[in-house]
């Protein structure tokens, strides 16, 4: 029988919670799956019940994304273009969908670290303005 008892944030380091969600996995005790879907939370933890739909990422995760992949690609850009033994028609489709890659993989781990790091500055927990 999985133990329904919710860990509490305070109680472990905020570095936790981050790499759990960075492997898609619930902050609260790192067993239970973070995404329903691609980018899609489960409403809450199947191994502890930890409410972890109610924490909302927002722009964090895209915005992230960007200042990470941005500089980078933008080297790898410069870099190809200065190449003269590879075509333009060969360079710009492949950055192209290097891109497209990238991004695919690393938003979903981004927002699950920003949704641990929520997690454990006690985004999970339930709002007063909720109550009314
Ligand atoms: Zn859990």
């Amino acid at each position: 029988m999985p133990d329904r008892s919710t860990p509490s944030p305070a109680k472990m380091p905020a570095w936790r919670p981050l790499l759990r969600g960075l492997a898609h996995r619930c902050p609260a005790c790192g067993r239970g799956k973070l995404y329903a879907r691609y980018l899609k939370q489960v409403d809450s933890c199947a191994a502890c019940g930890a409410p972890i739909g109610r924490i909302r990422a927002e722009d964090g995760p895209p915005w992230l994304t960007v200042l990470i992949l941005g500089p980078f690609l933008a080297g790898l850009t410069f870099i190809s273009a200065r190449q003269e033994s590879l075509p333009i028609w060969i360079t710009l489709p492949a950055l192209g969908a290097f891109a497209i890659l990238a991004v695919l993989m690393l938003l979903p781990r981004i927002k699950g670290a920003i949704i641990g790091l929520l997690w454990a500055m006690g985004g999970g927990e339930p709002d007063d303005s909720e109550a009314g």
